[in-house]
């Protein structure tokens, strides 16, 4: 089905220059806004409000107000509300599932997960418990209590606005606590279609509020604010490090997910028949621009050209174009990862690797405005280049050559990051040795990330970040402990 090319907009959803604070829809302080723009062919979709510190400062106060009855709600009462929650997002699914492809560029690419994040968080509301601990005397009684924090912080980027949303905020008011969100200037429409409709579910207002603006204006004010008493950041390591540093002068406990350089580490013994198509569409969905993209093909010599080739065979049938067309590949965000994305290009056939596929701008009238790249293949790449060390964020892969287990090993773990990593091979004890020897927060062996595992903690090693997101503890993760004395008076 091919839809108009800005698509229709999600009216009901949307309301023109409004961001949510304490349950209203209202403009930025400033009256400033900023507009989104569709990455396929540049129209404006939406102007959304320029939001700058006394935004964030309302609305951190907004959700200081609504705690405490927040808090005192019943789990059984959070959880059922969040999986109302959930429930609406699955009757809008196929709006908001256009609004994302709108803003971020991206051809639809299944069921969008956000009620499926929240039905998992919703069920552990009414779990979160503590212990009974033993006492040195009969009448004293020993627990602990898991409590929220009281207002956290999340920042979150532009590449998946839904799933990012929902992943924070789910479980940090599963838990009790109330939130602002800051989303990307570039991709806000999804996290205020979704904050609309968590109003709409009942969940009280001043519980989710979405401050929209731009990182250093917006962005910066969140963990430098006082009211803040836990912080989230999904971005890129070195605005993680600033937050990080606001946290540090207000003694606020946070959580980094931040970027990746996943290695694809291929053996002799792979089934290239599920490996080569694996790493194709993990290296171009979303054109990329996934943390967990695996980036680097880190592939022993001994079957190196055989790879290579089926690469390159497989990744010149990609399809590129806007995302109402039915491809596989839509245009990068914008026109600055347009430009960083091609300067890797450029670094790459500097530093000697040898350009296999791709590398340019497809040619035609249908990409003349948009930010569209065409996938891209390196091979020969040295593990010290800038394109396999450095996190492009961009339909770039690079294959480097290797000789036996170690080699692909110290390889796979030579980057400062630690995200994601893949082992294809046919030899258990193999994978057994590769999957305790790669430092990365997820592994999968003979499959792409996660391979449908439900509930698997994800998060990273080393500059991917600490903390993790998803698993059984996400929602204990969002409260603190507090241990109780309890003396019967006599
Ligand atoms: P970014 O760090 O530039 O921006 C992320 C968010 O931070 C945006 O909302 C932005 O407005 C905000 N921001 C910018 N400057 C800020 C500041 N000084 N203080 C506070 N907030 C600020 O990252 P990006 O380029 O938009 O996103 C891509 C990066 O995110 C990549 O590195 C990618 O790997 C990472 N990412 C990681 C995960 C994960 O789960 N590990 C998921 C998605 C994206």
């Amino acid at each position: 089905m091919t839809i108009a090319p800005s698509g229709p907009r999600a009216a009901t959803l949307i309301t023109d220059n409004a961001q949510l604070i304490g349950g209203e829809w209202v403009p930025a302080v400033s009256g400033e806004t900023i507009e989104v723009v569709n990455p396929a062919n540049r129209d404006v979709l939406a102007a959304v409000p320029r939001g700058t510190a006394e935004d964030i400062d309302a609305a951190v106060r907004a959700a200081e107000a609504a705690f405490p009855s927040w808090r005192d709600t019943d789990a059984t009462t959070r959880g059922t509300l969040i999986t109302r929650w959930a429930q609406l997002i699955e009757e809008n699914e196929s709006e908001l599932d256009q609004l994302e492809s709108q803003e971020v560029g991206r051809p639809h690419w299944g069921t969008p997960p956000m009620a499926r994040i929240l039905r998992f968080v919703a069920g552990q509301t009414d779990k979160v418990s503590g212990l009974s601990l033993p006492t040195h005397s009969p009448d004293v009684l020993g627990l602990t209590l898991r409590e929220p924090y009281g207002v956290v912080g999340s920042v979150i980027p532009w590449n998946a606005p839904g799933p990012m949303f929902v992943n924070d905020t789910g479980a940090a008011i599963a838990a009790g606590n109330t939130i602002v969100v800051k989303p990307a200037e570039d991709a806000p429409l999804t996290p205020l279609a979704l904050a609309r409709l968590a109003l709409d579910a009942g969940i009280p207002p001043g519980v989710v509020n979405v401050v929209t603006g731009y990182g250093p204006e917006a962005g910066a004010a969140l963990p430098a604010h006082p009211g803040v008493r836990r912080m989230s950041f999904t971005g890129s390591p070195a605005t993680g490090s600033s937050v990080m540093e606001a946290c540090a002068k207000n003694l606020v406990p946070l959580h980094l997910e931040l970027g990746g350089k996943s290695p694809q580490v291929v053996f002799p013994d792979a089934d290239l028949d599920a490996a080569i198509p694996a790493i194709v569409t993990g290296i171009t969905l979303n054109t990329g621009q996934i943390c967990a993209a695996g980036s680097r093909v880190v592939v022993d010599r001994a079957m190196h050209a055989e790879v290579v080739r089926r690469l390159a065979e497989a990744m010149a049938q990609v399809s590129v174009g806007p995302w109402y067309e039915p491809v596989r590949m839509g245009p990068l965000i914008n026109a600055k990862q347009h430009a960083r994305v091609l300067d890797y290009v450029r670094s790459g056939q500097e530093e000697g690797a040898e350009l296999v596929l791709g590398g340019g701008v497809p040619a035609g009238e249908t990409f003349e405005r948009g930010f569209f790249v065409e996938p891209t293949l390196f091979d020969r790449v040295q593990p010290g280049m800038r394109i396999a060390q450095e996190e492009i964020f961009g339909p770039v892969l690079s294959v480097i050559p290797v000789d036996g287990e170690a080699e692909a090993l110290a390889v796979a773990n030579g980057t400062d990051y630690g995200l994601v990593a893949s082992v294809w091979t046919g030899d258990v004890g193999r994978a057994v040795r590769m999957t305790r020897g790669l430092q990365a927060g997820q592994v999968a062996v003979n499959a792409a990330l996660g391979a449908g595992v439900i509930g698997g903690p994800f998060g990273g090693y080393r500059h991917s970040g600490f903390g993790r997101t998803m698993g059984a503890d996400a929602v204990l993760d969002y409260t603190q402990v507090k241990t109780v004395s309890l003396r019967g008076t006599a």
